[in-house]
Order: structure tokens, then sequence, then C-alpha cells
């Protein structure tokens, strides 16, 4: 296997959060035993409908996930500030509500800090709250920015609702981390790292303990069950951050095995199940989340659209031509895999420059896809250019 496309672990990231998200909605309010009397011994496994709304659904945690990535993408193709971009989508956010079909069991706290008179923040909290609301929305951030700035960043986010150092503070903590494994640190030092960030901030002892606490657990030879209730119900963020830290240090490379462990107890299981599914999404990538729930979760293609969108600036995209794409495909393979691609046979060449080059492609809106092929359908515009682009990459690379 050749090393991790970024592209692959900001789609993990995204989808990650949105499966995680999906498959607690179900067992949110449930205890431990009524997961168990109603999915089974080994607890939810799958998509399974709740609350009126088909198997895959995500909650409120994946929305203002969303909310957040869309206002980091706004803010950086105009060159604003993001937390005011990002506050704008909070609160669109909030007026969706009103339409039950969008109404995913959002938090109390989020919704009445979004209706207050003024613009919570840091300086001036319309609230002292550290409930997780926080915390499960700012994953993106950490895809959006480099470590420092998007502890920074996460902090400024979370406080738009929440007012407690520990319920910004993971939020922080989150952000800084997801920025680590996105540039392919392990997931030890990821923490690490994120905790001496942690530690430059005051009033940070409650989120440092529950990490520490976290990692001590996930190293001891507790059960998985007993290390969540240990570490508490997750509706609290420094508890919400150590589950999920928990059940991703036990994960190992296996995401469903992490993500369902993040959704089977007793608390906040979608959030913790939006995190875990964030942190695993992005250290493993997205070949390491299950084919079957890629599909299968809530407005795949737009959650894979912004994902792509966060990974590279849609402008860029739309002025890309032919020729820059089917450089950069072949700079690619020449950067890590060039030895290896110059022994395959051509059978083989020509599939890893297809990858590339399908992977480069998937920037490309429909739309522009179709200026090259005007009066083909979508899908075959798109088989054609794959073709096409394929076919010169592999002339430029034997050349
Ligand atoms: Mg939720």
């Amino acid at each position: 296997m050749g090393a991790m496309e970024t592209t692959d672990r900001f789609l993990g990231c995204i989808f990650g959060l949105a499966i995680g998200d999906a498959l607690g909605a179900p067992v949110e309010f449930l205890t431990l035993a009524d997961i168990h009397r109603t999915y089974g011994d080994r607890g939810i496994a799958g998509f399974e409908p709740w609350g009126g709304f088909p198997a895959g659904s995500y909650t409120d945690d994946t929305q203002m996930s969303l909310a957040t990535a869309f206002g980091l993408i706004v803010a950086r193709s105009r060159g604003t500030d993001p937390s005011a971009a990002i506050y704008r989508y909070y609160l669109d956010w909030r007026k969706s509500q009103e339409d039950p079909v969008n109404r995913r069991a959002p938090g109390n706290t989020c919704m009445a800090a979004l209706e207050a008179e003024r613009k919570s923040g840091l300086d001036r909290p319309v609230n002292d709250s550290k409930g997780c609301g926080g915390l499960m929305r700012v994953a993106p951030i950490g895809l959006a920015m480099h470590p420092e700035a998007a502890f920074e960043e996460g902090v400024e986010a979370a406080a738009l609702t929440h007012g407690n150092p520990s319920g910004t503070l993971p939020a922080g903590f989150l952000a800084c981390l997801v920025s680590r494994l996105r540039a392919a640190e392990s997931l030890a030092g990821g923490i690490s790292f994120a905790m001496d960030e942690l530690k430059k901030r005051k009033d940070g002892g409650e989120t440092s303990d529950a990490v520490q606490c976290a990692i001590r657990l996930a190293s001891s030879r507790v059960s998985a069950d007993e290390g969540v209730r240990e570490l508490g119900e997750g509706r609290i963020a420094p508890e919400a951050l150590s589950i999920s830290l928990f059940c991703a240090l036990r994960a190992g490379d296996d995401f469903r095995k992490g993500v369902l462990a993040a959704v089977n107890h007793g608390g906040d299981s979608d959030s913790t199940g939006c995190i875990a599914g964030a942190i695993l999404g992005t250290l493993l990538g997205i070949d390491a989340v299950p084919p079957e729930w890629i599909p299968a979760v809530e407005n795949a293609e737009m959650l894979q659209r912004t994902a792509l969108y966060l990974c590279r600036d849609p402008l860029e995209a739309a002025k890309d031509t032919v020729d820059a794409l089917v450089k950069r495909a072949i700079a690619g393979i020449e950067e890590g895999e060039a030895s290896i691609a110059r022994g395959m046979g051509p059978a083989a060449l020509s599939r890893l420059i297809r990858k590339r080059v399908a992977g480069e492609l998937l920037f490309w809106e429909d739309r522009k896809i179709q200026e090259l092929h005007p009066g083909l359908q979508p899908d075959l515009a798109r088989a054609k250019a794959l073709e096409e682009c394929t076919g010169k990459a592999e002339a430029a690379f034997t050349a």
C-alpha cells in the first residue's frame, strides 16, 4: 500500500464523523441495558432508523460540523475571519431547526445561545455551559488549519455557544489533534501535542484530567464498557472528549470497532460517535471506513464534496485545466512511487495512473466536466474525462 493521500484523511474525517453520529443517533437516549435489549448482546452494529428518520440519518452534531466546514470554506475563499463566517452558518443552522425534517434532537444550549440577543464569545459568554455541544462540531477546523491556529479557532468556535473553559478547551484540543493527524502524526503523538497546547491555557485542569484518564484506561486491562463507564456519560465536553479518545486509542486500525465502542454506552452516543469517528477517520483515512457505510450515510455526496472543498479551494479547482490536472497526477507518482511505478508492468502502471487521475478529477464539479464533453450525461462525461486524462498522463509519464 502506498502512502495515504491527504484527500483520504479529509474524506475519512468528514465521513467518519457523520457515520459515528448516525450510528449513535438511535441510542443517544438509551441506557446500555436498553441498547442490549433492543439491538442484541453486541449492541448496535449498523445504521438503524431513529426518531422517524431513515437508517443512516445523522443528527445536529453533523449538521453543525458541516456548518463549521462551510464557514471555513467561505472564509478561505473570501479571505475573511473564520469565526465570523462560522457564526453565520451556526445562525443558519439554528433557523433550519424550525423545519421538522431538519430538527435532529438539537442541543438546548446551542439553540438558546444562538437565539440570544447578542453574539456569545470568549470575552462575553452568554452562559457558563460545559456541555459537549461546542466540542462535537469542530473537527473540520483541524482539516483547514495548522495545529496551533486550529486550537485557537476550535476554542473560539465553541465559545459561540458555550461559556465555560471546560466547554471550549476540549474543542481546541480536538481541532488541534485532527490537524496533527491530518499531517500523518500518530494518535499518541497528536494527543501529546494537543496536550502541550492545552497546558499553555488557563483553566484547562478538568480537560487535561479527563484526557489523562482516557490515556491511562486505554493502556489498562479494563473492558471497553468499564472504561467508558468510568469516564462518564459524555454529556459534558471533557467527558465526551475522553470517551472518544479512549475508544480511538483502543481501536488500533479498526475504525468499526472504535466507533461502535463509542456509541454503545448509556451516555451521549451520537456525540462520542461523531468525535471518535472524526479522529479515527482522519487517522486511518477513508479506506478504513467500512465501505457499506459510506454510500448509506445521509447526504453522502454532499459530505464528499465538503471534504474535497476543505482539501482544495473550489475556486482554484474551477480554474483547473486538463494539463494542470495531468501534471499534478504525474507529480504525485514521481514524488512517492516513482521507483515502484518504473518497475511495474504496463497494466499495473496504467491502473496506478488512473487512480491518481481519478483522485484529481474528484475535485471537478460535474458542470466543469461537462464543459469538456457537452451533451453527455454527467456519469458518461466523467468516465470519458477519466479515460482521456489517464491516456495523457500515461503518455507524459512514459515520455
Ligand atoms: Mg446529536
